[in-house]
Formats: structure tokens, sequence, C-alpha cells
């Protein structure tokens, strides 16, 4: 017969069959069956065996319940789902079986141990109906986001932006996984997309419903799987439901946002060398996460913009008020993942106290600002106050050095709760007690070495040691021998101990419940504390971003309407720091109306591609709210920036890079409109040269020849051809980057200069970078007879031969290789030898 609790397990088992059940036993979870076989060498543990009645044994194997964050992140970052099933009564209470629960299913998506601090985690959740809905949470900070659109790339860029842990569909889009390959799906029933607790929980937001309905379908299917996985939780500090509308933010798609390396880098996963990684001077994690949040989305109304840059212009002028909040800054913990853990009751007293800790700093920021004359800051002081009472209760309660553990005591002060105290006398007093009881009964006995001792078998006892056997007095009861000692008790000695051990049973109950009852507290509080965070997260940012601008020798940029981007001596924020300090050489940039595509031609590696970002970045930078990395900056609103950049393979898609920048070109010229600005970096090289070069003509021409469509675009080109169009379009002007030669090889002078580039000096470029010197010498030859038209490859004088033939390619027999065959080396005097390697040179 199959063990009352080996059924119990099976029942529960069946309720979440795609999961690991962590099952609670006592001081374990243990797992059975295919999951412990599945589980146990992940988490590296030993599989062992269970009887499970008839004799029969199933796997197993467990882990330590207060070790379980690690081997659940283990097993959930393996691509596993894992339900955690408790213990939900008391084992001393309960007759026969505990009962048990699953409390908790955690997926990839709502994991909240171990995430990242700086960056989000997000669940996320589409839906389709004629339009796109997006909905995406992070569980730890209760950041809850919605989002509507009718075209499906613009919702794959915003997916690809976020890039969630998990990802719920409906059946129906699970059918066409193309879009979703490179994500943790989770399909959903398409009635979970429909239920009203959602709606019930933010009953104030009804006008979402009308507004993005579709968007909140994402967000229903959202909430129902949240429910599911978590039930048992309330998460309050889930306060609303933010939604953003395309005209106040600055769509990013995902090639610009890749190629300008806003916040991950080409290279690699990580900030490092990105734009978030130079403006990062951040002290709080959720002012890491804002900053983050605000360069992937640049704004687009003016005022909004000014909004920021006066902030940070205070700030910047104040350098005591800066050093000031940095330094309280740097003392406030993430008041958003607190929440988080309040909400989930997994908050321990360290938590609330950190919690504390940075709620108390709130009066010296609110008194800081309010001192200075940084007006705009000032304006927010007022959404810091109101928690006064509510922390100093809290800092009256919390003892200041809590156990991890809420049920081992030691998490209230004394002071707070005159029960607590009461307790902790006689608990406390209880010991002292023992000490005399423990130096009057030696010194009746005589026996020096009489011990008072506890353990959990048989309480307290009095020990003696055998020499001293004779010495025991008649009132001593025996309870055990030992090899060298006798223990014992008295009737006193008895009733004590049930007084002690009953006080500090009580003791650990009574600051147990207190303590929940301060978790309630701050989590009927959630609403305020997370406005709090957030305008702490807006402070912080706008304090880096006026540290960065003085440290960096940034300027305000005066935002325009005229469509002119008008900057002086502008730098490359990343590309500057990554040089040795002082050698990033500054660029002129000027756009208008009138001249609005920029031709840029000279040699790889002289700084095209690090000009036009620049641009990119410090046009973005401004609609950041930002100041920027120039001398002079007057910057257009523009509506987009779109980047094509490079040859980013897209391989999962499985297309060819051709295929993938022409998707990329078809796609700007499609979305870009003539408040647009465009980088384009060497379009139409993935495919035959004159395939190419008429592409990107046509391109040139399209942006450039319709008055009324007048996007900015910097064009860096190989294609020297395209040069000319400058004498038939006024809107195209002709730019280059200065290089210098000398002798055989080539200095980049990083300058743009006006006009065309006169050679494109590949073979320099080459020898810079080191090819062998034969090869460098047999490419100059090439390049000689390709220049005067005689194709090495005489049979086939098409272009496309010409530029596939490889490089390494034997010749037939070249010409000079002929003549140097025949020479009379062995008649010629060695002057003569060196005069024919002179003449040689001079006519390769
Ligand atoms: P291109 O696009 O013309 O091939 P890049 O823009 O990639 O050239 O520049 C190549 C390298 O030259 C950069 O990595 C950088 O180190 C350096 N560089 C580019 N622009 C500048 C500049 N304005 N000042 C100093 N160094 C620069």
């Amino acid at each position: 017969m199959t063990t009352p609790m080996m059924l119990q397990y099976q029942s529960i088992k069946e309720q979440a069959p795609d999961a690991i059940l962590f099952f609670r036993l006592g001081d374990f979870y243990e797992m059975f069956g295919e999951d412990a076989e599945v589980a146990a060498p992940i988490l590296q543990i030993a599989l062992t065996g269970r009887d499970a009645g008839d004799g029969k044994k199933v796997p197993m194997c467990g882990i330590p319940y207060h070790a379980v964050e690690n081997y659940l992140v283990k097993l959930v970052r393996s691509g596993h789902k894992v339900a955690i099933c408790e213990q939900v009564e008391d084992a001393k209470a309960s007759k026969g079986i505990v009962k048990r629960d699953i409390i908790r299913i955690v997926s990839p998506g709502t994991l909240t141990e171990s995430v990242a601090e700086g960056s989000n985690h997000y669940l996320a959740s589409v839906y389709y109906s004629e339009q796109w809905g997006l909905a995406f949470l992070d569980l730890s900070t209760g950041e809850f986001t919605v989002f509507q659109t009718p075209h499906l790339d613009v919702l794959l860029a915003e997916i690809a932006r976020i890039n969630p842990a998990e990802l719920l569909l409906t059946p129906e889009l699970s059918k066409n996984p193309k879009s979703w390959v490179q994500y943790y799906c989770t399909v959903r029933e398409q009635t979970t997309f429909k239920t009203p607790a959602m709606r019930e929980h933010f009953h104030s937001q009804e006008g979402l419903f009308t507004e993005f309905p579709i968007a909140a379908f994402a967000a229903t299917g959202l909430w129902s799987y949240l429910l599911e996985t978590m039930p048992g939780v309330d998460p309050t500090h889930i306060v609303e439901i933010k939604t953003y509308r395309s005209e106040r933010w600055m769509f990013l798609d995902q090639w610009t946002r890749r190629n300008l390396e806003l916040t991950e880098s080409l290279r690699g996963i990580g900030k490092k060398g990105t734009l978030l990684s130079v403006l990062d001077a951040t002290h709080t994690a959720f002012g890491g996460r804002l900053l983050r949040h605000w360069i992937d989305k640049p704004l687009l109304k003016q005022d909004e913009i000014e909004g920021r840059l006066n902030s940070i212009e205070e700030l910047i002028a104040d350098a005591f008020l800066r050093k000031d909040l940095q330094k309280l800054l740097s003392e406030v913990y993430d008041l958003e993942r607190l929440m988080g853990k309040v909400s989930y009751g997994t908050a321990n007293a360290k938590d609330l106290l950190l919690l504390t800790q940075t709620l108390a700093l709130l009066p010296d920021i609110s008194t800081i600002i309010t001192s200075s004359t940084a007006e705009t800051l000032k304006v927010k002081v007022p959404k810091l106050d109101g928690l006064g009472s509510f922390v100093e209760n809290l800092q009256k309660a919390i003892n200041p050095n809590p156990p991890l553990s809420l049920r081992e005591g030691n998490l209230i002060k004394t002071g707070y709760s005159q029960e607590v105290d009461e307790l902790r006398i006689i608990s406390s007093g209880g010991k002292e007690w023992l000490a005399q009881l423990e130096n009057a009964e030696r010194e009746r006995t005589g026996i020096r070495s009489l011990k008072i001792g506890y353990n959990k078998v048989f309480g307290y006892y009095i020990e003696i040691t055998h020499a001293n056997a004779h010495l025991v007095p008649g009132d001593y009861q025996r309870k055990q021998t030992l090899s060298n000692a006798e223990r014992f008790i008295t009737p006193e000695l008895k009733e004590y101990e049930l007084k002690i051990i009953g006080a500090e049973e009580k003791l650990k109950d009574l600051e147990y419940e207190l303590l929940l009852a301060l978790r309630e507290q701050v989590r009927a509080n959630a609403k305020k504390i997370i406005s709090v965070a957030q305008v702490l997260a807006e402070i912080d940012v706008f304090v880096s971003l006026a540290e960065v601008a003085v440290n960096n020798h940034y300027v305000r940029p005066q935002i325009k309407t005229d469509g002119q981007i008008q900057i002086t001596e502008g730098r490359h924020p990343v590309v500057e720091k990554m040089i040795e300090q002082g050698t990033f050489v500054p660029n002129d940039t000027l756009m208008s109306e009138n001249q609005h595509l920029a031709l840029i031609t000279g040699p790889n590696m002289a700084g095209k591609s690090t000009y036009m970002r620049q641009v990119a970045l410090i046009v973005l930078m401004a609609h950041i709210g930002s100041f920027v990395p120039a001398k002079k900056a007057n910057i257009a609103l523009v509506d987009r920036i779109f980047t094509r950049v490079g040859a980013s393979d897209d391989l999962a898609a499985g297309q060819s890079t051709f295929m993938v920048e022409m998707h990329e070109v078809a796609h700007i010229l499609k979305y870009a409109s003539r408040n647009s600005l465009i980088i384009l970096d060497e379009i139409g090289r993935g495919t035959a040269t004159y395939d190419g070069l008429s592409i990107a003509w046509a391109v040139s021409e399209h942006l450039v020849q319709n008055p009324q469509f007048t996007p900015k675009t910097l064009f860096a080109t190989h294609y020297h051809e395209l040069t000319q169009l400058q004498d038939n379009f006024p809107g195209l002007v002709n730019l280059h980057v200065g290089v210098k030669e000398r002798g055989e090889d080539i200095v980049f002078l990083h300058k743009i200069l006006p006009g065309r580039a006169d050679r494109s000096y590949g073979i320099q470029v080459a020898r810079l970078a080191g090819l062998p010197q034969e090869l460098i010498i047999r490419a100059k030859a090439l390049l000689l007879e390709l220049e005067s038209s005689e194709p090495v490859h005489a049979s086939d004088k098409s272009a496309e031969v010409i530029t596939q033939f490889s490089l390494f390619d034997v010749p037939k027999v070249h010409p000079l290789l002929q003549e140097i065959e025949k020479l009379p080396l062995e008649d010629m005097t060695a002057r003569q030898a060196l005069q024919y390697l002179f003449d040689l040179r001079e006519r390769i």
C-alpha cells in the first residue's frame, strides 16, 4: 500500500505537473521520482531513495529549507519551473498528516530571487486582436506597464528592449514561433486573458480598459498567471499600471538601440562601452534602473526635456548640494525590491530595518533640498513627506541587529512592547536564577564540580561526577547515567524550567507576531513608499547626470524647433573615454532642412562611424534631457533616430547579411519623416559592386530629391561615385575625414572636413593592419592595373569578377616576374642590382 504521505504528494504533484515539486518535510524540501532524477544532477546533490510503501522505492533528493534560494535559482535558470509546497498548518497541532499546499510556482518570469540590481527582470504577455497588446511586469519592483501598437515590428522592438525572462502567449500566437523563438515562452489558455481579477485590483484605472483594450487583455493574462503561480500572495506593491504613448517618447527600434550601444554593447552583453556606462553615476539601484529607462525612451516634448535640463543645471550650479545628496543617496537601499519582499511575505526583520533606515533619511534629504536654490527639486520635496510617525514607530520597534530567521526571537527592541519586555526578563532572569542555584547547590553539597546543564530530552539537570556520587543529597532524582557522571533533577529545578522555557517560547511567538504586524503596516503604506522611491530615483538620476556633465565637460544643449542641428566641437561620449585622455579630436556638425544629407567619404578607420554615432548620441542625449559632449549644441527636436550600421548578421532569423541590410533600409525609408535623423553606414556592401553602388545611389537620391522629405541623414560610403550627386542636389553636402600621407603610410587626423575624399587608402590601411608585405605589394600591383582598366583576369571584364577575386589568387605570370626571371644577375654588379631594385620599386 502506498503511504499516506506519498498519496498526499501525488495529489499535490497533479496540481503542477510541469513543475519540479519542492515538497516540504520538516527542515527539508524533498523531490521525488522523475523530479528528483532531473534536479539532482543540476543541483549537484545526492540522489537517494525513499520507501513508498509495498517495499517500493522512489528516487528522492532533498535540500535544506534555509538554503532554498540558491537551489531554486539554479533550477529556474536552467529552464525549469519549480512548485514550492509548504506545510500550511502547525505540525504540533495536526492530527495525522500535516496539511500541505503549493504556495508558489516559480518560472523564469516569476523569479524574484537573485535578480540583477541595476536592470529589470520582466514577465511579459502578448495579446493580438487587430492590434498588438503587450504587458510587462517586474515582480521584484512592482513596475507594471502596458503598451499597444498596430505594428508587429514595433511590438517586437519593444519586446527586444525589455528582453523578458518569460513571455506569456495565447495558443494562437504560439503557433507562429518565429517572432518569439529567442524567449522563454509559456502558453496560456485564451480564457485566462479575459478574467476579471486584474480589473478588480486596479479598479481606479478603469480608463485603461477602454483606451488600450488589447493591452489590457495582455495585462489580464499576465495577472491571472500571477495569481495562479502565487496563490496567497497579495501583490500590494504593484500599485498602478503605467502606459505610454508614442507621442511622448521617441521610439527607438532594436537596430538603433543596438548600433548606438545605448545600454548594451555590440561585443557582448554588459554595460561596458555603452552610453549607460558613461552616464551612470547613480547611487541607488532604482536610480540605475530609471536612468536605463530614460536612455531607452528619449522624450519628444520640448517642455519635458527643458524640465530635466533645468534640474541638472541647478545641480551643476550647486556642488555642495550634489555632494550632500550623493552621500545620502549612497545610504539608500532598494526600496522597490524591499517592498516586493514585503508583498510576497519574504521580508525579514533585516529587510524592514533597511527599509526603515532608508525612510529615516527622508527628512535630511528634504532639508538639504529645501535650503538650496534648486527650485525644480524643491517642488518634489512634499512627495517625500508624510511618513514621519510611521518611520519613528518602526525605528522604535525593530532590533538594530536582528537574526535572519523570524522564528528565533531578538526581533523587537526593548521598550516597544511591555509584554515582550516582561517575557524577556523572565527568560533572561531565569538564566541568572540558574547560575544562583548552581552556586547554592555547590555550597550545599560541597561538590565544586557540580554543573547545571540543559539538553532537549531531559531539560535542565544537575550533573555530578561519579567520584562525588557519595555526596549527592537525598532530594536529587537520578535521570541519566553517563560514563563519568550522573545527571539529576530536583522538583525546584523542574518547576523553574517550565517557567523559563514557557517564557522563551512565548517571547519568540510574540516577537514573530509583532514583526508580522509591522510588515503589515509597511504593506499598508506601499503606495506611498513606492512613490517616495520614484522621487528618490529621479533625484538620483539628476544628480548622476549633473555629476557626469561636470566631470566630462558637457554643455546644456539648446533645444530648437527650427530644424537645425548645429554642434560645435562635438565628441563621442563613449569613445572619448576609451582612448587616451585629451586625444579625442572634436568635430563640428551643421545640418539643416536645406542641407540635410551629408555624404561622408574617407578610408576605413578614419573615424566615419565614430563621427556619425557621435552626432546621433548627442542628439539622443539632448532628448533624454542630458547635457552633451560638445562646446556648444543647438539641437532641433527629432521624432526618431534610425541607424543602419555595419553588417549585423541576423542569424537567428536565418537571413543573409544583405537581406538584413536591405530590410533595415526599407524599414528606415518607410518610417522616417522629415524630422528624423538617419545614420547610414555603408549600405550596399553586402552585394556585388555595381548592385551595391546602384542601391546606395538610389537611396541617396530618394533621401534628397523631395523638398518635403528632408530627414537629416549622415551617410558614410566607400562609393566615391556618389559624391557627384552634390552637383545636382543642393541638399547634399560632401564631407570627408582628413588623412595625412607620410611616405608609404597614412596618418588619421579624425577631422571631418568639407568636400570629398580623393582616395580610399585601402592598401595603406591593410598595411597598418599588418597584412604580409608580399601581399601588400601584390595588392598594389592589382590596384594599378584595375585603375588603368586592365584587369589581370583579362578573360572576364565584369566588375563583379574584378571585385570578388581573392587577394590570394596566384597570377598567371606577372610581367614583372617574367622580367626578373630573365635578369642577368650573374653579370650584374651589386650596384646595378640595387639600382634595378630601386627602379622596380618606382614601377610598382
Ligand atoms: P571608420 O568608420 O571610418 O572605419 P571608426 O569611426 O570606426 O572609423 O574609427 C576608428 C577608430 O579611430 C576608433 O575606434 C577610434 O579609436 C578612433 N577615432 C575615431 N574618431 C576619432 C576622433 N574624433 N578622435 C580620436 N580618435 C578617433
